[in-house]
């Protein structure tokens, strides 16, 4: 990797140190600059070689895969992928540590399919014994959801010993890999994955606006009238794409021609490995910058993601949320509030277009809020390290 600056992706907005929307490239933008037919031919070549360039990303597997564009956000996809490949009369195993995965078995409820939900708190890794315990006792789960990086607490769950656990079970798997998919290696077939899904916005580093399943061919084919929805049919809007190459309903064409041109840059990045690297540095910049200034992280370090980082908020009584929110801004930095029921919380991502030179002015912007704010050390409460050991043990 060249140590050359990435540069600053336009005329002085701040930075979104925030899982998606995220921080674009210029060049990203500047894609959107145009209109397209959605029925002509060009775009109907802009869709497909999107969906054949999403399918070399996952690696040998892609000829028993196919790849699904469907418009909205994120959990769009996520109900779409649910809707689709579970049967009416299936039940899905929710793995929850976060606001996604409960918002998934949310989906299930509102689809009407049975679910059954293991709870493991904010940031408790599910891991692939209690899974096999769950199936061993339920032989009436036909499909396992798993998280791959819980974006609320960024934890990056175990999903190899969750799809071993799926495999040995004969079960399905499905993996919501919003926040992870491009940055993390994702082999579905190696998994024995049945359907994952990930969205424009987040690690390849595209404009909000749709996102994609990937999917076995086999399961693709067995999926046809199992939905409940028409806009979210996965094996209806293959079909015509198939046939036609087109969208079903009006695509996001600008969104399209920017995401084509952030898988471009995605790949003269180094594709996956590339990209996981820089947010690799990212994270490695920032924590031990954090710490020196007496922040600490949510997570042990094992459970850490390259993606996002929560740390705890001081326990100093001069510091503020909102006043060290409103100075990080102040400074051209968006961080995000955190999510957690037992201790207050902030988080920052670490992906985007953004590098370690970046991250290291992050800390230094932090740096500077607390003495801004009066606050001498960044040690978060005792309570807040008691958490952290429970989960380290
Ligand atoms: C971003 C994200 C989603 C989708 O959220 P939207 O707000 O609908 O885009 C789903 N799951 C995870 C893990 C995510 O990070």
């Amino acid at each position: 990797m060249s140590d050359t600056p990435l540069p600053a992706p336009d005329g002085g907005e701040p930075y979104l140190l925030t899982p998606g929307p995220l921080t674009t490239s210029y060049a990203v933008k500047q894609a959107m600059l145009k209109d397209w037919g959605s029925w002509d031919d060009d775009f109907r070549a802009m869709t497909s070689v999107l969906r054949s360039r999403l399918l070399d990303l996952i690696g040998p597997g892609r000829d028993s895969y196919d790849c699904v564009p469907i418009q909205g956000s994120g959990s769009f996809l996520v109900e779409a992928m649910l809707g689709s490949f579970v049967p009416q009369d299936g039940k899905v195993l929710v793995l929850a540590n976060g606001a996604y995965g409960l918002r998934a078995a949310k989906t299930l409820d509102y689809l009407g399919r049975a679910c059954h939900l293991l709870d493991m708190g904010d940031y408790l890794p599910p891991r692939g014994t209690e899974v096999a315990a769950i199936l061993a006792d339920d032989p009436a789960i036909t499909h396992v959801l798993a998280i791959h990086c819980e974006t609320s607490s960024g934890i990056l769950n175990p999903v190899e010993e969750i799809a071993a656990a799926t495999r040995a079970a004969g079960r399905k798997l499905l993996i919501d890999s919003m926040s992870a998919f491009g940055a993390l290696p994702l082999d579905p077939e190696a998994l024995g994955c049945a359907a994952f899904v990930s969205s424009a916005n987040k690690c390849i580093e595209g404009v909000p606006g749709f996102g994609f399943v990937i999917c076995r061919k086999d399961e693709l084919a067995a999926s046809k009238g199992n939905s409940h929805s028409l806009a979210l049919d996965v094996h209806a809007q293959w079909e015509t794409m198939e046939s036609s190459g087109q969208w079903r309903f009006t695509p996001p064409t600008h969104v399209v021609a920017a995401f084509l041109t952030a898988l471009d840059a995605h790949a003269s990045e180094g594709g996956v490995a590339g990209r996981g690297a820089r947010y690799l540095k990212n994270r490695d910049t920032l924590v031990p910058a954090m710490r020196a200034l007496g922040f600490e992280t949510l997570l042990d370090d094992r459970w850490l993601s390259p993606i996002i980082v929560t740390f705890f908020c001081p326990a100093d009584p001069k510091f503020d949320f909102a006043r060290f929110y409103d100075a990080m801004k102040a400074r051209g930095f968006i961080i995000y509030p955190g999510k957690l029921t037992v201790v207050d919380s902030f988080r920052v991502g670490c992906i985007g277009q953004m590098d370690h030179h970046v991250m290291t002015r992050v800390a230094q912007a932090a740096a500077e809020a607390l003495t801004e704010m009066g606050v001498t050390s960044a040690a978060p409460p005792a309570t807040a390290l008691e958490e952290k050991k429970r989960l380290a043990a």
